[in-house]
Parts: structure tokens; C-alpha cells; sequence
């Protein structure tokens, strides 16, 4: 296959040509952080608007780094959510005219499972296998025994684990989106604090982040009603910590209890350098194999979409022209 596709659910504009689920013809990506920046944190309309404008330039450039055109191509693929409705609902309008003027089919994807596949874009999944999602809206532990079969076996109770990361970059005054921020700033830093690890009851996959967040905010309020200094890089370092055990000990049991080979890692914080190394010396240590996509593919992108696109086509997942946008869609169900 050569799939065109198109992903807007957040605050990227993005359109990739991805051949048989793997090999990237184009992928281009235009973020409009700048815009949302001083707000410090992204605004439904001001997303929506943004992809109006530059959606068909991307798709524009995506064939035409490719050298593609219509006729060249199998299917055109979308980002039908979950995500913000408005700025899903550009993508989804845009990959149907596309697929009306070019008598294409349309292929609906799932956002998360996108993420995912975008370790494909390095290697084949090995099945079966566990999957990590940790991103601005979802932490999930998902078990998949083959292609496009996905058991969630566990998921955050309140905070994502992005989201928490974002919290705790703006109460220690970095800009938004502060993920990389405190990333960067924890290599500096020393495990001072101690911050609680929330490992819920014995045996459950599921994970909860507030309690953490929470404990960050307190822990600098008080510092700072006593007037006492606080090293942002100690807490950086000490949020980080406590995120990366409960992250990484949780996958690890489900890993062996699932007795899989094969650990993906995927989303915007499969980005963070501390996530990374902790995993790579468990995986080797234990003798499974990781992956976790490239840091351009962790954040949103349209490759990832291109590479479940592939999979859906075989099964003949097909959307007509109603395809609608869903800010939730649960990913047990959506093939
Ligand atoms: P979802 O995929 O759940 O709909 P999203 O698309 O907004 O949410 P992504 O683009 O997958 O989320 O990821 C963005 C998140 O990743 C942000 O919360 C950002 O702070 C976080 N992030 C990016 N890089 C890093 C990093 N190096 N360390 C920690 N967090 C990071
Ligand atoms: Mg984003
Ligand atoms: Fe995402």
C-alpha cells in the first residue's frame, strides 16, 4: 500500500505518504506551539483555526516530498480521535474531500493506536507484546496478541502522565509544553525530595499521578512560605524519579506476567531521556526486546497514522463520507 495521511487532533498539522506501513516517503509536521505558548496550554478554537489554514499546504508538500500524486496512491488515512473535536474535525474534513476527489477509500485511525505503531516505522512488532503509552492525554498499559488487537490492561485514574509533567512545569515556571523542560533540567538535579510513588493495589496495572503532582505543588509552596531556596533541577530530578518507577516497575510485571518478548514505548513522553535509559537497562537485563520510536516520532506526527492505516486497509476498515470526529473512541473496539 502507499497511504496518504492526515493527523490534526491536537495542535499539529500533519500529513505524511507511508508505503507498506513502514517506509516514510514524506512526513511533514507543523506545530503551532508558538501560538498557544502564552496561554500555556493549547485552546481548542485557536488549534482549530490554525489547521484550517495550513492543512492543505501540508498535504501539498507531503506528496510532493514524496513525489506522489493521487493516482499513485492506495488509500488516504485519518486521525478520527480521540483528541479536540474541532481540530480533528479539519483532518477529517480535509482526507474526505481528498478521498471524494480522488476516489480513494478513506481509512478512520485511532489516535493511540498510532502511537503505538509508530515503532513500526523502525522495526516489525513482535507478537505478543506489551505496550507503554505515556502522552499528554493517555497513560495506558495495552497487551496486543497480534495486530490491531488491543486489551487494556491498565490506565491512569485521574492524570496522564504528560499532563502531570506540564503541571509541574508551570508551578516551577517553565514554558509550556514543559515535558523537555524538566526532562532537561533533572539531569542536573539530585532525588532530594522523595516524592511518594503511587503503586496502587497489589496487582493492578492502573497508575494515578495527582497524588504526585500534588506532592510537588505542596512541597514548593512550603518551601517557598518559609522563604526557603528550592533547586528547580532537585525537583525536576525527584518528580521524574518517582515517575519513571511507578512507570517502569508496573510495564516490567505486566511484561513478565504476559510473558512477552517484545516492549513498546510510545507517545509524547517516551521522548524523556530518564524513561529511555531506565528502560534500556531493564530490557536488557531481563532480555526483552525494546523499542521506542525516534524522538520525532513520539509526539504527534502522520507517519504513526500511515502505519496502522496499512494494517486497516488489509482488513478492509473502511469509513464512508459521514465519518464523523470523536473525542473518545475506546481502542478495544475501534477495529
Ligand atoms: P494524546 O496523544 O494522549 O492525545 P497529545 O497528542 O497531546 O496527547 P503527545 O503529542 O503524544 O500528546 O505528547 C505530548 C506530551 O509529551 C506533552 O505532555 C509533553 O510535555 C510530553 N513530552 C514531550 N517530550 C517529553 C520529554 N522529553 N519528557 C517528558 N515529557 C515529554
Ligand atoms: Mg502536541
Ligand atoms: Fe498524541
Amino acid at each position: 500500500t502507499v497511504i496518504l495521511s492526515i493527523e490534526t487532533s491536537c495542535d499539529e498539522t500533519a500529513a505524511s505518504v507511508v508505503r507498506n506501513g513502514s517506509e516514510i516517503l514524506s512526513n511533514v509536521v507543523v506545530s503551532q506551539i508558538e501560538s498557544h505558548k502564552r496561554f500555556g496550554g493549547v485552546v481548542p478554537e485557536v488549534a482549530s483555526r490554525h489547521h484550517v489554514e495550513t492543512i492543505t499546504l501540508v498535504i501539498e508538500q507531503a506528496l510532493e516530498e514524496a513525489g506522489m500524486t493521487p493516482e499513485g496512491l492506495s488509500a488516504v488515512a485519518v486521525t478520527e480521535g480521540p483528541g479536540l473535536i474541532g481540530a480533528l474535525l479539519v483532518g477529517i474534513n480535509a482526507a474526505k474531500a481528498f478521498s471524494f476527489a480522488h476516489d480513494l477509500p478513506l481509512i478512520p485511525v485511532h489516535h493511540i493506536a498510532g502511537h503505538i505503531y509508530a515503532n513500526q516505522l523502525e522495526e516489525e512488532l513482535e507478537f505478543p507484546l506489551v505496550a507503554l503509552i505515556v502522552s499528554g492525554g493517555h497513560t495506558e498499559l495495552i497487551y496486543m496478541e497480534d495486530h490491531l488487537s488491543f486489551e487494556v490492561i491498565g490506565e491512569t485514574r485521574d492524570d496522564a502522565v504528560g499532563e502531570a509533567y506540564d503541571k509541574v512545569a508551570r508551578v516551577i515556571g517553565l514554558p509550556y509544553p514543559g515535558g523537555p523542560h524538566v526532562d532537561r533540567l533533572s539531569r542536573e538535579g539530585a532525588d532530594t525530595f522523595d516524592f511518594p510513588r503511587s503503586y496502587l493495589e497489589q496487582g493492578s496495572y492502573d497508575f494515578s499521578f495527582s497524588g504526585l503532582k500534588s506532592a510537588v505543588i505542596n512541597t514548593l509552596h512550603n518551601h517557598r512560605q518559609k522563604g526557603l531556596e528550592v533547586k528547580k533541577e532537585d525537583v525536576a530530578k525527584s518528580f521524574q524519579e518517582s515517575a519513571v518507577d511507578v512507570l517502569t516497575k508496573k510495564t516490567m510485571d505486566a511484561v513478565e506476567e504476559y510473558e512477552v518478548k517484545h516492549l513498546l514505548v510510545a507517545g509524547g513522553v517516551a521522548a524523556n531521556s530518564g524513561l529511555r535509559q531506565r528502560f534500556e537497562s531493564l530490557c536488557r537485563e531481563n532480555d526483552v526486546k525494546l523499542s521506542i520510536p525516534k524522538l520525532k516520532f513520539c509526539t504527534d506526527n502522520a507517519a504513526m497514522i500511515g502505519a496502522v492505516a496499512h494494517h486497516l486497509y488489509q482488513k478492509d476498515h473502511f469509513a464512508s463520507l459521514d465519518l464523523n470526529g470523536r473525542n473518545f473512541i475506546d481502542i478495544e473496539l475501534f477495529v
